[in-house]
């Protein structure tokens, strides 16, 4: 598959550092630099939005968000992807389903995922499924969810995921839709956790995780 379009964070980008952006205090000690900041974010989003419509060419699709992760940028998006339907020529009419895996304990990647949540999958049938992922490490969540989403016979699958993680553990799968592609770092912010902790985190930063 060939590469998705996105921002390149490269390995050597030094980020901005916790005092020269807003970061809560309570967690000033516990990160290391801000990656990715919002407003960054907030454009590298609205033009994927863009993207994204210019491609389905009025098709109704379903965003289907993958939670808990991808809720922040999934909420955005469909933001962005509105604002575009009221105000330029082109539109997509969108509903919205979710999904919730867990597929990560701690740091690493456990391998299986498991769905714990979400609507009836059975309803994407003959349906375009937009899904939206908060970050591609491995890629072998998505895989293991597109093979299940397979099973219930959508129209069309596509993939937009916020992160692509430049890692030499990948799986080699791409997303349809990325907005950055990252170091092999842990990152937490924008509603990306670490066991729970950091959801709370200026849900427009990326911060990248310190010490743990
Ligand atoms: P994969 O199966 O692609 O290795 O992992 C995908 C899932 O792992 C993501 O949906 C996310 O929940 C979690 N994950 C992978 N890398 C990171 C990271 O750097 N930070 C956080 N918070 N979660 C991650």
């Amino acid at each position: 598959m060939s590469k998705p379009i996105c921002i390149k964070i490269e390995d050597d980008d030094p980020g901005y550092p916790l005092d020269v952006l807003s970061v809560p205090r309570h967690y000033e000690e516990d990160l290391e630099r801000i990656l990715i900041p919002g407003g960054l974010i907030n454009d590298r989003t609205e033009r994927m939005a863009r993207d994204i419509i210019s491609d389905f060419q009025h098709e109704a699709i379903v965003g289907l968000c993958v939670l808990k992760g991808g809720y922040k940028f999934f909420t955005d998006l469909l933001d962005k992807i509105k604002i575009i339907n009221r105000s330029s020529g082109q539109s997509v009419p969108m509903s919205v389903d979710f999904i919730r895996l867990k597929s990560y304990l701690n740091d690493q990647s456990t391998g299986a995922i498991e769905v714990i949540g979400g609507d009836n999958l059975e309803d994407l049938e003959g349906k375009n499924v937009l899904v939206v992922e908060d970050i591609i490490d491995t890629g072998n969540t998505m895989k293991q969810l597109l093979t299940l989403l397979q099973t219930v016979r959508p129209k069309s699958i596509k993939v937009a995921s916020l992160l692509v993680k430049r890692t030499s553990k990948s799986s080699g799968y791409k997303p349809d839709y990325a907005g950055f592609e990252i170091p092999d770092l842990f990152v937490v912010g924008y509603a990306l956790d670490y066991n729970e902790y950091f959801r709370d985190l200026n849900v427009n930063i990326l911060c990248v995780f310190g010490q743990y």
